[in-house]
């Protein structure tokens, strides 16, 4: 327990009761309006959704209503609100609930499909009082300021920590300050220029306090994605494609693949090369294709060359026990190809 904490909760809790937005969602504590309101504000404004949720519910009042209605007038009501999956995993969602009731606790609600653990907090803290946080941008943005912490917000393991610190000092009725830090967060703590001349825990906040508002929250910079520019040689032998263990690759370090060349300003000449070193036919094109790794994305210009008994083919088998997706997608080129 952080007795700082809990006078801030306390003091928000008191700041939302005379501060909260009037929302048709707030005037109701039945879990399935509420999960609806959940997953439509996800990569939605607050203000937006107000009247699709509104129409919404008037179309969809229950979980058995939603659950019943074909997925094509669900999407039509849905229409304007983009991120269409969202529309499905609800009404999913909703076939649950018509079939087996709705789930009461956090661990059941985060069995729901399409929904994570933001949703499950903000459910089980509104409707059933569980002491569980409801962690988002906003909160991460609002607890990491009042709590002056320099923790990385882009960070998963960041939303753990915040999410433990606010149980540990749960109030009475957790679902008023998940919503409590929310409102704060939408017009008070904004992420630049922070009202702080209006913040009901300003003497509390240890970020305003230290004059570090303008450095916190901290938030990594998504990394560049860097493309690489490849060429592939296929090798085939008597009909057979020819793969060989990668060797301090930095990249699909030890699977099977083919060689995989930084492409030379000349197209093809890195293949070239490496077939005549290797005695094979000279390299013909057959297509490019493109894989992703998490940073590194490869476009890969993908050429063929046929081995003879005089190739040197030390390393290179004919079967491949695991061959990773990378290597796969040049498979589809060579596949497609008429040129193979
Ligand atoms: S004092 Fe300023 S930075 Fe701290 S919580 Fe309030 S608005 Fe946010």
């Amino acid at each position: 327990m952080n007795e700082n904490l809990t006078q801030i909760f306390n003091l928000l809790t008191q700041w939302y009761e005379n501060n909260k937005r009037d929302l048709p969602f707030r005037r109701t504590k039945d879990p399935y309006k509420i999960l609806v309101s959940e997953i439509m504000s996800h990569q939605t404004q607050i203000t937006t959704l107000v009247p699709y949720y509104e129409r919404f519910i008037q179309r969809y009042p229950s979980a058995e209503a939603l659950a019943e209605s074909s997925l094509d007038e669900v999407l039509s009501y849905w229409e304007g609100l983009g991120y269409y999956n969202r529309a499905k995993n609800l009404q999913n969602c909703a076939k649950t609930v018509a079939a087996s009731g709705f789930p009461r606790s956090y661990e059941e609600i985060l069995k729901l499909p399409g929904v994570g653990p933001y949703t499950a907090g903000a459910i089980s803290s509104i409707c059933f009082g569980e002491k569980k946080a409801s962690v988002d941008g906003n909160t991460l943005r609002v607890l990491t300021r009042v709590l002056a912490l320099d923790l990385d917000i882009a960070k998963e393991k960041t939303k753990k920590v915040i999410a433990s610190r606010i149980e540990e000092n749960m109030t009475e009725d957790p679902g008023t300050l998940n919503q409590a830090i929310l409102d704060l967060a939408s017009a008070v703590c904004l992420p630049k220029n922070p009202k702080c001349s209006l913040c009901p825990v300003r003497d509390q906040c240890l970020s305003f306090n230290k004059g570090l508002t303008e450095v916190i929250p901290v938030k990594s910079k998504k990394q560049k994605k860097v493309i690489e520019n490849n060429e592939a040689l296929i090798i085939e032998k008597d009909g057979r494609l020819l793969f060989k263990k990668r060797q301090d690759e930095s990249l699909l370090n030890k699977t099977y693949g083919f060689p995989v060349l930084k492409r030379d300003l000349e197209d093809g000449k890195a293949v070239k090369d490496l077939a005549k070193d290797l005695n094979l036919s000279l390299p013909v094109y057959l297509g490019s294709c493109k894989h992703q790794f998490s940073h590194i994305q490869w476009v890969t210009d993908v050429y063929l060359s046929k081995a003879n008994d005089n190739s040197k083919l030390d390393g290179f088998v004919s079967e491949a026990s695991v061959v990773p997706t990378a290597f796969k997608r040049m498979i589809e080129v060579y596949k497609k190809s008429p040129h193979k």
